[in-house]
């Protein structure tokens, strides 16, 4: 056998990430557990997502490469989305369409950050900003949360160095449902613009809050230092289309541009038409699910502090991330009820627990009665 001197099998890059742990959750539970640790919203594709893809179909229209940012129509909608949500002054150039909200994280990470690099992500935070970090040669550098589970500027502030190329946000935040106040969110705008660093913010959530208002960084920034992500994924429960977006300025977009065209080429023709219709189509079904959200949030906040958990009151998304008792998560796995380990987020998740709500309420109330024998069982 011949190697050369130093040669590895794998790269460096991929050894240091590993397998999410919530899937090894997920396997270590019995069959028929109640499975409170699925990251995606319950519902179905909006009816007029899914027509408008068959009849691109069945038209011929979606069997070739579209252009590689993205098909004209779906920019645009993108477009009139962020001006009339967030008041956003984009173009369809400063927009491209991705294949979910993963691969525009990937896409940014990839485009903007040197090797030995620092980014900042929040800690617990969403699993993808490590290993994304890590596959662009970057280093991450968690940054923990504060008490209430929010993103706190200040140590963010305080994290920044002069290898720091981004840091991440997340509001509404996986795996917390935390939500950014408009003051934290000013903040992050305002270091991405003093610090001259990336502020990558991560969206993805941003119709599903409870109460108050989503801000992005990209309302208040001076600079063109924020790059946002968002997804049809969980605006509109479109998580198997794989169709999320990236949008910045012209000179950011055409850096990830060259990313996107030889990773991707460009998101799936099919996709791309859903996510036009879920767009520009009737936006009920939005409200519909976060009021759905919102009362079960109720039922599990009602059910945990009766089993004596203490747990900061999720404002969207649709996760809550309880303190929970030693033994809690192996007990309600022995029990047949599945949450994730908060420490498959980050060394700061340890002690919690991450539980998605995204099941039915009647399920939930099942759930709920399992995790009060359990609490009991560990005290
Ligand atoms: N960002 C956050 C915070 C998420 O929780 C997820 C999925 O769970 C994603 C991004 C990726 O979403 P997508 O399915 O659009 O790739």
């Amino acid at each position: 056998e011949v190697a050369l001197a130093g040669m590895t099998e794998f790269s460096t890059r991929v050894e240091e990430i590993s397998i999410s742990g919530i899937r090894e959750v997920f396997e270590a539970a019995g069959e028929g557990a109640i499975n409170l640790g699925l990251g995606q919203p319950d519902f179905p594709t909006p009816p007029h997502a899914r027509e408008a893809a068959v009849e691109a179909i069945r038209a011929g229209r979606a069997d070739a490469y579209t252009s590689n940012k993205g098909i004209e129509p779906l920019r645009e909608a993108i477009v009139a989305k962020h001006e009339r949500d967030q008041g956003l002054d984009l173009d369809p150039e400063r927009v491209i369409a991705t294949a979910g909200g993963s691969e525009a994280l990937h896409l940014a990470l990839e485009a903007h950050v040197e090797p030995g690099e620092e980014v900042l992500i929040p800690d617990p935070g969403f699993v993808s900003y490590d290993a994304l970090t890590r596959l662009a040669g970057g280093t991450p550098v968690p940054v923990p949360l504060r008490e209430d589970l929010t993103i706190d500027p200040a140590a963010i502030e305080a994290a920044i160095t002069d290898d720091t190329a981004a840091f991440v946000v997340n509001s509404p935040a996986n795996p917390t449902g935390a939500v950014a106040s408009e003051t934290d969110v000013k903040e992050f705008a305002r270091i991405a613009d003093e610090h001259d660093v990336l502020c990558l913010s991560d969206e993805v959530y941003e119709y599903t809050i409870f109460d108050g208002e989503h801000y992005s960084p990209a309302q208040y920034a001076e600079s063109d230092n924020v790059v946002l992500v968002n997804a049809a994924s969980k605006l509109y429960s479109m998580t198997g289309w794989r169709l999320g977006w990236v949008t910045a300025s012209k000179r950011r977009i055409e850096r990830m541009l060259r990313v996107h065209q030889y990773i991707q080429a460009c998101a799936s023709a099919p996709a791309q038409f859903a996510a036009e219709a879920a767009l520009t189509g009737p936006q009920d079904v939005v409200d519909e699910m976060s009021e759905s959200f919102e009362r079960r949030r109720d039922v599990l906040l009602e059910g945990l502090s009766e089993a004596g958990i203490d747990c900061p009151t999720p404002r969207g998304a649709f996760y809550a991330m309880p303190n929970v008792p030693d033994g809690f998560i192996e007990e309600c796995l022995d029990r047949g009820v599945i949450v994730v380990p908060g420490e498959a987020f980050g060394a700061h998740g340890a002690g919690y627990a991450r539980i998605s709500y995204a099941t039915d309420e009647e399920t939930l109330r099942e759930a709920i009665d399992i995790m009060e024998k359990a609490a009991d069982a560990v005290r």
